[in-house]
């Protein structure tokens, strides 16, 4: 099945549920966010498939904080261009989203076992706007982040998706940003194909997704080596925990962007519906 059909029968699927899916988009990197090649392109359709939420809960592989989960309360998230080395029509990029407040405060109870609180010194980081640019170009949807907790094993990111599913029935669209695989140490620049390793966790990860075996993703000692040559730093695979977390067994799982860049960034990205 195409994407074009696939997300069509996401459409048509969700006219009859008040269900907002869920969604991990793989964001590679930063000059996606201004380039306008196929991944950047299933974005903008992926946009235009998705039912309209009212706010956007982004959990983002570049917010990283330690010992807490912080939600960002800002009214006017601002845009964050935390990277080096780029050029300067990434830097003039701006995504003036308004924030969710009230939301992002609801969020901050929502997960009071989880040490959350709120916070106003982040706003939209480039795992964030880099893909919401093109999902809702209008930067209309107010939008919160969520930070990840780099001190809390694995399972913990699955139970804070378990914690938000309940978002999903109130209009907020839960969308993770990282990547399936990420070893930047091993990218080859120049391409090439993808590193035998980055294709053995890509396709595990999948097929634990498939059958629905989350627990087996966020069990550190059985994906061994595995996972620490997917990820040297597990900031990327974190929120892909959430966005998994945050599904039940009444969902259907869609991929997309099956395919491994530079050798060791898997773009794979999934939708819940
Ligand atoms: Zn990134």
């Amino acid at each position: 099945m195409s994407i074009s059909q696939s997300l069509q029968k996401l459409k048509d699927s969700l006219k009859a549920s008040d269900r907002m899916p869920v969604v991990f988009l793989g964001h590679g990197s930063p000059m996606n966010a201004i380039e306008d090649n196929a991944y950047s392109r299933s974005w903008a359709e992926l946009g235009r498939n998705l039912p309209r939420p009212q706010a956007i809960l982004v959990v983002s592989a570049h917010w990283m904080t330690r010992g807490s989960t912080l939600v960002n309360v800002s009214r006017a998230p601002k845009t964050i261009h935390d990277f080096y080395g780029f050029p300067p029509e990434l830097f003039a990029q701006q995504y003036p989203a308004p924030g969710a407040p009230e939301v992002a405060a609801e969020v901050v109870s929502l997960l009071a076992s989880h040490h959350a609180e709120g916070d106003e010194t982040w706003g939209l980081d480039h795992g964030a706007w880099s893909v919401l640019k093109f999902l809702y170009p209008e930067a209309d949807v107010p939008v919160f982040q969520l930070s990840i907790d780099m001190r809390a094993d694995l399972p913990h990111h699955v139970e804070i998706g378990r914690a938000l599913a309940e978002l999903r029935h109130r209009g907020v669209l839960i969308l993770g940003s990282g990547n399936v695989v990420h070893n930047l140490r091993a990218v080859r620049w120049g391409g090439g194909p993808a590193h035998d390793w980055a294709e053995e966790f890509d396709t595990l990860f999948a097929d634990r997704l498939a059958e629905g075996d989350i627990a087996a993703l966020s069990n550190r000692p059985k994906l061994g080596k595995l996972l620490q040559m997917a990820h040297p730093s597990l900031d990327h695979y974190l929120p892909a925990l959430t966005v998994a977390g945050a599904s039940d067994d009444k969902d259907r799982l869609l991929f997309m962007n099956d395919a491994i860049d530079l050798g060791s960034v898997s773009m794979r990205s999934f939708i819940y519906y």
